[in-house]
């Protein structure tokens, strides 16, 4: 018999995904009663599979860690990338990192997390699709489809907190007409399917054939062309290869031309088509995401908070998406539990959460993309969290900006923050990154 949806709760979170489900985490940690709807039944695809080491504090504070460990993901040694004809390589052991980079099926990785979240009291409903907010009153009303049986059920729930983690649908951003497309010229889509028996780099800068793969673990590979850049992520049994592309260059092209060009790249590509060589693609994998980069200029309120891609997205280069989401989750819930203690206080709380999510948000910005557009970053809140930075972290983030063409903001940002003069007497460190060539 299915479970049946409560009429009331005190936090709504809508969307399953890694905010979602860790927002959801935290609050029933913290003995908050907590409804979560998921439109999808999972395990369900996703894109995003590279994760930095920054993840793991997050998923010790989840109580999740070890779960993850014993699903034996991959485990990244760092990256390499080959942008504008240099190649650059990063490994997190020289930043004195002692956990690894992961490269996760995101499918089994996102239900992972959200079966945690019902391991810790989280009532977790799936096929239940949100369709609007009524954020007028004090308690919003929460209208649903419900389409687990065999006609779909349209239902309401009341509660005090809604959270928005529905990931780029931005349910309550679109509602409330807050989202906006960044407005740049780096105004890019991604294209991205999945192969078989690729090679793959690995740490020794070399290709390998995937049965080497406990002898030599693997990076992220990722590298420019012509309109725009590409990722290669190694998975256990299939490899994740995406192409970011200028959105102009593709703007004509229907589903069948989009998949031609998508093969032809791969097969034409320096390194890309030599790691593809003996690679068969997965047909029915291509997947397109033509609505980039976006933020939302109101992401919390008194009575709700837009966390992870629901608040903002920033092109995926140095794999910052999931670390956002699990950062936003944090921070909200600590704002919805303190917010539940001390009602009077509750707006403070939301502006203080709208704060981090937008510093972070403007950093990863900064990080990403080559330009601001017109709107969208705070530089001020981007410099005083680089100040707070732990200073490992931070030298990390300042070498990687150094690894393509787009990272005038984020300097000129930790210039004005005072910040660089770190990283200038880190310099060896940087050059250390710097490598002849691709042995492949
Ligand atoms: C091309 C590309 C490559 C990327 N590469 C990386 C990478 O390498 N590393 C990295 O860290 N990040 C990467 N990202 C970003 C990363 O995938 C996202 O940042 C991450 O998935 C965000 O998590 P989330 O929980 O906010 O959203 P999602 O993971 O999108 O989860 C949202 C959930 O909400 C559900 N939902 C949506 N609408 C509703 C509704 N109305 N009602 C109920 N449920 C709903 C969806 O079914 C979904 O399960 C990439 C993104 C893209 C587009």
């Amino acid at each position: 018999m299915q479970q049946i949806i409560p009429k009331k709760c005190t936090v709504l979170v809508i969307g399953g995904g890694p905010a979602g489900s860790s927002a959801a985490t935290h609050l029933a940690k913290s003995g908050v009663d907590v409804v979560l709807l998921e439109r999808a039944e999972f395990p369900r695809n996703q894109v995003g599979e590279s994760l930095i080491p920054h993840f793991w504090k997050f998923t010790d504070q989840l109580g999740v860690s070890e779960q993850i460990q014993q699903q034996g993901f991959l485990r990244k040694a760092g990256g390499i990338t080959l942008w504008n004809g240099k190649v650059q390589q990063i490994l997190f052991s020289d930043y004195g990192y002692t956990r690894p980079g992961l490269h996760v099926e995101r499918d089994i990785f996102d239900h992972l997390l959200l079966a945690h979240s019902k391991q810790q009291g989280a009532l977790v409903f799936h096929r239940v699709a949100v369709k609007q907010v009524d954020l007028s009153c004090a308690q919003p009303i929460v209208y649903y489809l419900d389409t687990r049986g065999d006609s779909n059920l349209a239902g309401t729930i009341q509660c005090r907190f809604v959270v928005d983690a529905s990931g780029h649908s931005s349910l309550l951003a679109h509602q409330l007409e807050t989202q906006h497309s960044i407005g740049s010229e780096m105004n890019f889509l991604s294209l991205w399917g999945y192969f078989k028996n690729s090679r793959y780099v690995g740490a020794d800068r070399q290709s390998h054939h995937s049965a080497e793969m406990k002898a030599v673990p693997p990076v992220t590979f990722v590298m420019s062309h012509a309109n725009g850049w590409l990722w290669h992520i190694v998975l256990r049994e299939k490899t994740s290869v995406g192409l970011i592309v200028h959105s102009e260059k593709m703007k004509a092209m229907d589903k069948q031309q989009r998949e031609v060009y998508f093969k032809q790249s791969c097969a034409r590509l320096p390194h890309l088509k030599d790691l593809l060589r003996d690679a068969q693609f997965i047909e029915g994998s291509l997947q397109y995401r033509p609505d980039y980069s976006y933020y939302a200029t109101q992401t919390c309120q008194q009575n709700y908070y837009c966390i992870g891609d629901a608040a903002g997205f920033v092109d995926p280069i140095f794999s910052h998406g999931i670390q956002n989401a699990f950062y936003n989750a944090a921070v909200a819930s600590l704002a919805i539990s303190e917010s539940l203690k001390n009602t009077s206080k509750s707006a403070r709380y939301a502006q203080l959460c709208e704060s981090r999510i937008q510093q972070f948000y403007g950093f990863s910005r900064a990080l990403s993309l080559g330009d601001f557009g017109v709107h969208g970053v705070n530089r001020d809140l981007v410099k005083s969290l680089m100040k707070a930075m732990s200073p490992l972290e931070l030298e990390l983030m300042l070498v990687v900006s150094e690894m393509t063409n787009r990272s005038a903001n984020f300097k000129q940002l930790a210039h004005e923050a005072g910040v660089w003069v770190r990283f200038s007497q880190q310099h060896e460190q940087q050059k250390r990154g710097l490598i002849e060539d691709l042995q492949f």
